[in-house]
C-alpha cells in the first residue's frame, strides 16, 4: 500500500527585507535551504548567516584546529554563491552545544546586531520524520533561537549588551525552521535550484570526509526538492515550519 500523500504546503510570506539564518554547523543551510536563500537574495533581500560552531568536529580524518579553518572558508564561499556576504562564526564547541542562557545570550546579540524581520534556523524537532533522529546541536540551537528572538526585544534581558551601540530589537515577525517534519509552508526553489547545488558542493572537504561512495549532491537535493514541490504545486521547493512571534497569531 502507498503511504498517504503528505498535506499541501502554503507559500511562505515574502514581504520582508531582512532575514538572519542561525544554524549549528557550516553545511546546515546547504542541505536543503540554500536554494531558497538564493531566491530571496535575488529579490534584493538581505540575508545573513550565523554559524554557532565552525563544524570543527565534522571530519573524522581531520583534527579540529585544521578543520575549523577549512570549514569556515568553505562556508564563506557557499554563502557567497547564494548572495550572502555576512557570515558570523560564534565559535561554540561543535558536537556538544547546550541549550541554555549562555547560548540565548549569544544569539540575542546576533539578533540585536542584524535586526532581521525573519529568523531562519534548521529543523529542531526530535526527528526528521519517521525514525531518523535529529542531531543534538540542531535541537539546542533551534530552541535557543526561539527564545533569543524574544530576549532580543526585551531591554531588561541581557542589558549589558545595550551599553554600547546595540538597541533592543523586537521586530522579528516569524521564526522559520527548514526541513522540519512539521512543515506547513514551502518556497518555490525551481529557478534557483542550481545555485543551491553549487552552494552545497562548496563544502568539498566536508563531503569528501563523509566518505559516501558515489554520493551526488544534485541528486540528493533534487529528491528532497521534488517531493516538497509536489506539496507546493511547483517543480522544486523547500519546506519550512513557521513560528509566529507576535501575539494573537
Ligand atoms: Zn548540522
Amino acid at each position: 500500500m502507498d503511504a498517504p500523500m503528505p498535506p499541501p504546503l502554503e507559500p511562505l510570506d515574502e514581504t520582508w527585507d531582512r532575514a538572519l539564518c542561525v544554524v549549528a554547523h557550516p553545511d546546515d543551510m546547504e542541505f536543503g535551504a540554500a536554494a531558497a536563500v538564493a531566491r530571496w537574495t535575488g529579490q534584493g533581500k538581505w540575508v545573513g548567516y550565523t554559524m554557532v560552531t565552525s563544524g570543527e568536529a565534522g571530519i573524522d580524518g581531520m583534527a579540529p584546529d585544521e578543520c575549523r579553518t577549512v570549514r569556515e572558508a568553505e562556508q564563506v564561499e557557499s554563502a557567497r554563491i547564494v548572495g550572502v556576504d555576512t557570515v558570523d562564526f560564534l565559535h561554540q564547541p561543535d558536537g556538544v552545544l547546550e541549550y541554555g542562557v549562555p547560548m540565548r545570550r549569544l544569539l540575542a546579540a546576533e539578533v540585536r546586531r542584524h535586526r532581521p524581520d525573519i529568523v531562519i534556523t534548521g529543523n529542531f524537532r526530535d526527528t526528521w520524520g519517521g525514525r531518523n533522529l535529529n542531531q543534538a546541536d540542531h535541537i539546542a540551537v533551534g530552541k535557543a533561537v526561539l527564545d533569543a528572538v524574544r530576549d532580543a526585544g526585551n531591554r531588561w534581558v541581557f542589558p549589558e549588551q545595550l551599553e554600547g551601540e546595540l538597541e533592543p530589537w523586537g521586530g522579528v515577525r516569524e521564526v522559520w525552521a527548514f526541513g522540519s517534519p512539521e512543515s506547513t509552508h514551502g518556497v518555490d526553489t525551481t529557478d534557483t535550484f542550481d545555485a543551491g547545488v553549487e552552494s552545497l558542493k562548496a563544502h568539498a572537504a566536508y563531503i569528501d570526509g563523509l566518505g559516501w561512495e558515489n554520493w551526488d549532491p544534485r541528486e540528493f537535493l533534487e529528491g528532497m526538492a521534488r517531493g516538497t514541490g509536489q506539496r507546493l504545486g511547483t517543480a522544486f521547493a523547500a519546506p519550512f515550519e513557521v513560528f509566529p512571534m507576535g501575539w494573537g497569531d
